[in-house]
């Protein structure tokens, strides 16, 4: 964007925190920083009616669910339903069920689509008084590493505007401006590129009792559910392939081979995208006075389902920083923020990588040949018949805290 004449801008507002983004990050954020009385404006580029309805994820975990509930929110922003605690390995048509509950006390994860987390988180927000505001353009960050950092942007009808703040919350996932604001060389991107594409398809399908993941020479496939009447569905496939390659009937006979289901029922099918499993950490997940919170600092591979929790898990060590800074004057927060978050993201990285090596090396040999297939045969072995095994892939799975300070069963509670 074409810098502004100064005098073009209209004079700075001010507030605490200027959160870039209304993705779940952003809007869990402002929820919890409202709840703390602290005063933020949210900025989201596009309508409220497209971020309401942008279908991605579809598990809460119960470390996620158990933050909302230790601030007092899980009753105004979750929906959904509670997952029975059951998962499907459907291995070359032979079914294993797996439980995901770690046997710790507390609310379990709940099946929520991500695009009704965020409708209830935006609606919460709102009904208590929360500034958001859409359509937010040419967002730009200056003095970040100053004391008082501004955001400028443009509103719909074209009106300059900047906003002083102490924080700025960069949550506007892995293309925004937060993370391209920060100068070259302060940033290190670790990045993995599985080799494997996904085509993921969304219909209005009846939804498996529990999540599925199957496993056959043929390739991987995935089935979910998106609420009461719909699906999520995944199927393997190479790299660069295009939607366009995959119309209907190819979609739902491969459906039924992969996932041995022969009666699978097929529905309209509303959604259809390719993409590569890619995983992505940025670190430190700070510059200056900028946080970097969510898919802004780190994308996760789909499997295993750990994006959108991830992000949940830094909105609330981030909401815990900025509180006890503004009301204790207390740093410890702000200073340790990116550190925190990184053990969890790399934990929550090599949880999401083996379980992608393990189902996609276990069925299809062509990718990393016979040995690899067979070591992921044997991990799939120990799953199924080890108690402890199942047990470690349990606290994976609900995320719950195994480092000290990094979320909410640190104990502090949200206070
Ligand atoms: C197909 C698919 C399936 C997935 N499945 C799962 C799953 O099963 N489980 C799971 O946990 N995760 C899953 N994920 C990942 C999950 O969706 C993300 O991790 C999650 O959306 C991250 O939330 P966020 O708020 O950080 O970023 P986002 O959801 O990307 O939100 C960022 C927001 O910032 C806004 N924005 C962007 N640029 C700007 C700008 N310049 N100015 C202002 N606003 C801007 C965007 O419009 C958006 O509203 C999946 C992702 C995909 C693509």
């Amino acid at each position: 964007m074409a810098e502004q004449a100064p005098e073009l801008w209209e004079s700075p507002e001010s507030t605490t925190v200027v959160v870039i983004g209304a993705g779940p990050a952003g809007l869990t954020v402002a929820n919890l920083l409202r709840h703390s009385g602290i005063d933020c404006v949210v900025l989201e580029r596009r309508t409220r009616e497209h971020v309401a309805q942008r279908q991605r994820a579809g598990i809460v975990e119960a470390r996620a669910v158990r933050m909302f509930d230790s601030w007092g929110l899980a009753d105004q922003v979750l929906g959904g339903v509670p997952s029975d605690g059951t998962l499907e390995f459907r291995v070359d048509g032979e079914s294993h069920l797996v439980s995901d509950d770690d046997g710790s006390e507390g609310p379990p994860a709940r099946l929520c689509p991500q695009q009704v987390l965020v409708q209830k988180l935006t609606a919460g927000y709102l009904a208590d008084g929360g500034d958001l505001r859409f359509e937010a353009a040419d967002i730009s960050l200056h003095d970040l590493t100053g004391d008082r950092p501004t955001v400028r942007y443009r509103t719909a009808d074209g009106t300059l505007r900047a906003i002083a703040c102490a924080f700025v919350a960069g949550c506007d996932g892995d293309r925004g401006i937060s993370r391209a604001s920060v100068p070259d060389g302060v940033l290190t991107a670790h990045a993995f590129d599985h080799g494997i594409g996904w085509l993921t398809v969304l219909a209005d399908a009846p939804p498996p009792a529990r999540p599925l993941f199957a496993v056959s020479p043929h390739g991987f496939a995935a089935h979910f559910a998106r609420g009461p009447h719909a699906s999520r569905y995944y199927l393997q496939c190479p790299p660069d392939d295009h939607p366009g390659a995959w119309p209907d009937p190819r979609v739902w006979d491969a459906l039924r081979t992969r996932l041995a289901d022969p009666a699978l029922t097929p529905g309209p099918i509303t959604d259809r995208e390719t993409f590569r499993l890619r995983s992505l950490v940025h670190d430190p997940m700070q510059y200056g006075r900028l946080f970097l919170v969510g898919d802004a600092a780190h994308i996760v591979s789909p499997m295993g389902g750990k994006g959108m929790n991830l992000a949940l898990h830094d909105a609330d060590l981030f909401a815990r920083a900025v509180r006890d800074s503004v009301r204790d004057h207390d740093e410890t927060g702000l200073r340790t923020y990116s550190q925190c978050c990184l053990r969890r993201v790399w934990n929550d990285q090599e949880f999401s990588h083996w379980l992608t090596r393990t189902l996609h090396d276990a069925g299809d040999d062509t990718h990393s040949g016979p040995f690899h297939r067979g070591l992921a045969r044997a991990r799939l072995d120990r799953l199924f018949t080890s108690p402890t095994a199942s047990r470690a892939f349990a606290e994976l799975m609900a995320g719950l805290d195994t480092v000290p300070n990094a979320g909410a069963q640190d104990g502090r509670g949200p206070g």
